[in-house]
């Protein structure tokens, strides 16, 4: 899938939409879910145009990676969830139900999580 130059969180990025910001450097993103489903829930995105988990495994340079996954151990410390634990998930593609283009990873904790997928 190309990627589209505007979703919600390019928009984001482009300064265009405002965001609850927790996070900033020069290669990360992350700011409050707007519809946070657990006391505690930021996302985490790249600043660059991936769609995907998919895409930026693929295609980001490995200075991205390691920026990205720093950033949500950082956040997730900073925020308190590192020590009574949390869960991060990447919707990619269809089946997931990824409903905005740019990857994201949540960061979801503050409370008892349950299990980790929906019977069908
Ligand atoms: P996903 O289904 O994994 O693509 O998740 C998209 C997430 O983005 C959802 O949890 C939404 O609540 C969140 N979201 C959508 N628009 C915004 C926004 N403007 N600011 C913050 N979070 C948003």
């Amino acid at each position: 899938m190309p990627y589209d130059p505007d979703n919600i969180f390019a928009k984001i990025l482009r300064g265009d939409i405002p965001c609850d910001k927790v996070y900033e450097d020069d290669h990360v993103l992350s700011f409050r879910d707007l519809h946070p489903q657990a006391p505690t829930h930021i996302l985490v995105i790249p600043k660059g145009a991936y769609t995907d988990m998919d895409d930026f495994t693929a295609n980001a340079a490995p200075e991205e990676m390691a920026a990205f996954f720093k950033a949500v151990g950082h956040v997730a410390r900073e925020e308190g969830v590192a020590e009574t634990g949390y869960r991060i998930i990447s919707n990619c593609g269809v089946n997931s139900g990824q409903e905005v283009p740019h990857l994201h990873i949540h960061i979801l904790g503050g409370r008892k999580l349950g299990r980790m997928v929906a019977a069908a």
